[in-house]
């Protein structure tokens, strides 16, 4: 979060801690009453009433205490209120059919911020902006811009079947000169990928924290999950954390050292893909459960964004769910059939499976390390990458953290107060507090008792804003 922006919050909280020093209690705009509150910090506060004003929350409390001021008043019926969630990990420019319909697609699933992890730095400011200046309510969207990647670049957009997510950062000095570019082009944070050398690393990293820039990573395949991450905010998909878990990590780390260097000519998303297909098995093969926890714990400051939704596609097979069809009706007709197509003729071979297998297994079982290790977990999808359906598949992420070993207030935890930290943020989101930013999701039932309840959503409040509700289509703002 660039630091203006830090400035412009921090006085508006001031603002608003003045006037709640008022005798006088300010009128609510909105009163959302019989609600059970369920928050991280909290657990779950029975039979509340929230009021909001403006753009944050202005008070909770029980409904068995005399009414705030007047305000048009929600009976939520004895639905459960959350606060609005995020996914860490989406792209608005991976597939062009999607980038107009994405913005409404969280909404309506309860996700009131997202995090773009890669894309191109101009087009995403200007959708930001776009989207700001309609009167309609939007998701909060921090942007990284550009994979800053090494010499050769994994997304370099020459495959027609894979977009331009990257740029090269050849030297040191391209380094600095990119991050400044960056922040003034208005970057939120930063993404540093996998082919980039640890120079280059450490100088991506000291300019973005010179300039208060949260730092989201790979770890690049010349270092190792325990160097690298512990340098970092947030580390994606668990990937490459495999490598430096095996007893033999020094050696895999040498060869793949020396590959790099001497990779003279080629795609660097064939070289990325031919190191991981050499290494990743012969790690998995040999884990060490002793230099894993050795790993994990330089790993307690960095969020790990595992998508597990992404990591496990060939074996939890998301749509095979019920309700996964009438989510991808929601989406424009080409992409339903190029996904649909997809689905009936993609198979991987019998190696690639169980590799991928694997995979999912070693992501699952990871899950479970870093709940015992206290490592911080965030809710994140890769959104569209891999069939993931905009919003849906947050959902489906919040199970797997489940199933995982996390409790559904940890998984809730992960898509709310975590991310809002790693923007420094968690003052204004992520719980249902006074003063926090009314993002806001009303449920049919208790996502403690069974996670799967967060898509039963009856509403959605997006900055003290209705920005969904299936109960009232009649509501000019809803969008059913
Ligand atoms: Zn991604």
């Amino acid at each position: 979060m660039p630091k203006r922006h830090h400035r412009a919050i921090a006085t508006a909280a001031a603002i608003a801690l003045l006037w709640g020093c008022r005798a006088e209690p300010e009128p609510a705009e909105l009163i959302i009453e019989n609600v059970h509150a369920i928050d991280a910090a909290h657990a779950i506060r029975v039979d509340q009433r929230v009021a909001v004003r403006g753009e944050r929350i202005l008070s909770v409390s029980p409904m068995a205490d005399p009414a705030p001021a007047a305000g048009p008043r929600y009976d939520a019926g004895g639905g459960y209120l959350i606060p609005g969630l995020w996914d860490m990990h989406v792209h608005f420019l991976y597939d062009e059919a999607l980038t107009e319909p994405m913005p409404d697609l969280f909404l309506r699933h309860g996700i009131t911020s997202v995090r773009d992890t890669g894309g191109e730095l101009e087009r995403l400011a200007a959708l930001r902006a776009r989207l700001r200046q309609d009167p309609a309510p939007e998701p909060r969207i921090f942007i990284s811009g550009p994979l800053l990647d090494g010499e050769f670049v994994v997304y370099d957009g020459e495959d027609p079947g894979r977009p331009k997510l990257g740029t090269a950062v050849p030297d040191v000095e391209a380094a600095r000169r990119s991050i400044a570019a960056l922040e003034a082009g208005g970057a939120d944070f930063i993404k540093i990928y996998e082919l980039v050398h640890p120079e280059i690393f450490e100088a991506l990293v000291a300019e973005a924290r010179a300039r208060g820039l949260p730092v989201a990573a790979h770890v690049p395949l010349m270092m190792t999950a325990d160097d690298a991450g512990a340098q970092v905010d947030s580390m994606e998909h668990l990937r490459n954390i495999e490598l430096a878990c095996a007893g033999g990590w020094a050696s895999l780390l040498e060869t793949r050292r020396s590959k790099i260097r001497s990779f003279a000519q080629g795609r660097g998303y064939d070289l990325r893909r031919q190191l991981h297909a050499e290494q990743r098995p012969q790690a998995l093969a040999d884990y060490d459960e002793v230099r894993c926890d050795a790993v994990l714990d330089a790993l307690t400051s960095t969020i790990q964004v595992p998508t597990l939704r992404l990591n496990t596609l060939l074996t939890t097979r998301p749509f095979e769910r019920p309700d996964w069809a009438p989510a991808l009706a929601a989406l424009p007709e080409d992409v339903q059939q190029r996904w649909r197509a997809l689905l009936g003729r993609n198979r991987p071979a019998a190696a690639a499976a169980a590799g991928l297998r694997a995979f999912a297994e070693w992501s699952q079982f990871l899950v479970g390390r870093l709940r015992d290790r206290s490592v911080p977990v965030g809710a994140g999808t890769d959104t569209p990458i891999g069939l993931a359906i905009p919003g849906y598949s947050l959902h489906t992420e919040l199970e797997l953290l489940v199933q995982a070993g996390l409790t559904p207030l940890e998984a809730l935890h992960a898509a709310t107060v975590q991310p809002a930290r790693f923007f420094g943020l968690e003052g204004e989101l992520g719980l249902i507090e006074p003063g926090m930013l009314a993002d806001l999701v009303v449920l049919e039932a208790n996502p403690l008792d069974d996670i799967a309840n967060t898509r039963r959503i009856r509403r959605v409040l997006s900055g003290g804003q209705w920005a969904f509700t299936a109960d009232d289509p009649a509501l000019p703002d809803s969008k059913p």
